[in-house]
């Protein structure tokens, strides 16, 4: 769609990656974009994500694909019709960036980083006309104006219509603070609170265990924990005990149903299999070997190679008694109870989950303010990581910036 009058002028406010895709989307289909952030440089938690060997998206089936969205699914699952995981490879190409498959499916960036990525997205970006304004912190609204406080003083800005693509509420020094959400809910539009997703769970470590232990890493463990729908979910993984808990890939695939079952029962615990290669039967036969004048933890270590964290966790977890029954140590071995105390706080979260709810929307603009779109994070959707996030907030922010084309073309006519 283009306009081959006087540009129609669009303020989209957040440069994260739903933002900046929402502009390229408008820019492209003619309009006139300026787009603000709260800091001195768009993208912030993109860089950090590509710090750590960035996941742009998954390659696994897209019916899989789909799903990974949880309650959310249907409500995205148009968006992502239009700007899947191939696509966002394709786009991703398209700059001038190649992209691998990892052994997990997920799909990197060939150098693993954000940084030439972006770069080259912004560069194309000014190319097509986007104008972007720094330090402009957005404050709410003035009767139907844009209000934002700048290095120079408030400034008051008119636009046709508005993206906002604000982020969730984790990691607040790169942007994303959540300070929007008294803003909309002042207009009327409804928004669940934000929460940690994908995020590290509080354990009450004694402090022989934690001084001893925080920073080692359970590689090839499996968790058993109770799933959204109440039925046992089994993950295979890794994870990291830390000084006051536990962090890591594994916890976070599993921290959606763990933070909601906290948030109803005050706790909830996790069963350890530390040894998910071998079977009950395997684990017991071994266990119950005779181990003459040896001590039970080189015991275990000589049968089972159960050592170090592993070790200290069975300590940490069973009674004295417990760890000398070789019966109740073999069950335990397979199906270690850890008690979950609480999420970590909502800063330190990859994401968070809750925002402007579904109900509250008409396709991605708000029904209570007709020409403000919305995109990304800030949206009640959450997903694990692996890709998940940014394809979401891509297919979003593209699909926030259709429908403002859209809403542009049918009010004018
Ligand atoms: C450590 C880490 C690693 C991650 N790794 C991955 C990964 O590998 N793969 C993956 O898919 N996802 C990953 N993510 C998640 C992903 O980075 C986010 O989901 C994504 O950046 C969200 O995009 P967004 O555009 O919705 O919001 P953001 O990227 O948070 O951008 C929001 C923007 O809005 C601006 N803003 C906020 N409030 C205001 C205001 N009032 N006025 C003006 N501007 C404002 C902020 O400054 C910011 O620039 C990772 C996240 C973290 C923290």
């Amino acid at each position: 769609m283009q306009f081959h009058t006087t540009p129609t002028r669009v303020a989209v406010i957040g440069g994260g990656p739903a933002g900046l895709m929402a502009a390229q989307a408008l820019a492209r289909g003619g309009a006139q974009v300026d787009l603000y952030d709260a800091m001195a440089s768009v993208g912030r938690k993109f860089l950090l994500a590509g710090r750590g060997g960035m996941n742009i998206t998954h390659a696994e089936d897209y019916a899989d694909f789909v799903t990974r969205y949880g309650r959310a699914t249907g409500a995205l699952r148009p968006m992502l019709d239009a700007f899947g995981p191939q696509a966002v490879r394709d786009w991703v190409h398209g700059l001038g960036i190649d992209t691998f498959v990892g052994t997990s499916g997920r799909v990197f960036p060939t150098d693993m980083k954000a940084a030439p990525l972006l770069r080259a997205w912004l560069h194309r970006l000014r190319e097509d006309g986007v104008r972007f304004h720094m330090r402009h912190r957005w404050l709410g609204w003035r009767d139907d104006a844009l209000r934002f406080a700048t290095p120079d003083g408030e400034l008051t800005v008119r636009a046709d219509a508005v993206v906002l693509a604000l982020g969730g509420g984790s990691w607040a020094r790169l942007g994303s603070d959540g300070a929007w959400l008294p803003l909309l809910r002042e207009r009327g539009i409804e928004v669940a609170p934000l929460a940690p997703a994908n995020c590290g769970f509080d354990v009450d470590w004694s402090a022989h265990f934690s001084e001893r232990h925080a920073g080692e890493p359970l590689t090839t463990v499996a968790i058993e924990s109770t799933g959204a729908d109440g039925a046992m979910l089994r993950k295979q993984g890794q994870f990291v005990v830390t000084a006051g808990g536990v962090e890591g890939s594994l916890i976070y695939a599993l921290s959606a149903a763990l933070r909601d079952q906290i948030a109803a029962d005050g706790h909830t615990t996790i069963y350890l299999d530390l040894l998910p290669d071998l079977t009950p039967r395997r684990v017991a036969d071994e266990v119950l070997r005779p181990r003459g004048a040896r001590s039970m933890a080189s015991h275990l270590q000589s049968r089972l190679g159960i050592k170090g964290v592993k070790s200290g966790l069975l300590r940490e977890c069973l009674s004295k008694d417990e760890f000398a029954d070789p019966l109740a140590l073999a069950h335990a071995l397979k199906r270690l109870p850890v008690r979950l105390l609480r999420p970590r706080p909502i800063d330190e979260a990859i994401s968070s989950a809750g925002g402007v709810r579904f109900d509250a929307l008409d396709g991605t603009m708000l029904k209570a303010a007709p020409g403000v779109f919305v995109a990304g994070e800030m949206v009640d959707w959450e997903a694990p990581t692996g890709g998940y996030l940014l394809t979401a907030c891509f297919a979003s922010g593209l699909a926030a910036g259709a429908d403002a084309l859209a809403w542009l073309q049918k009010t004018a006519a």
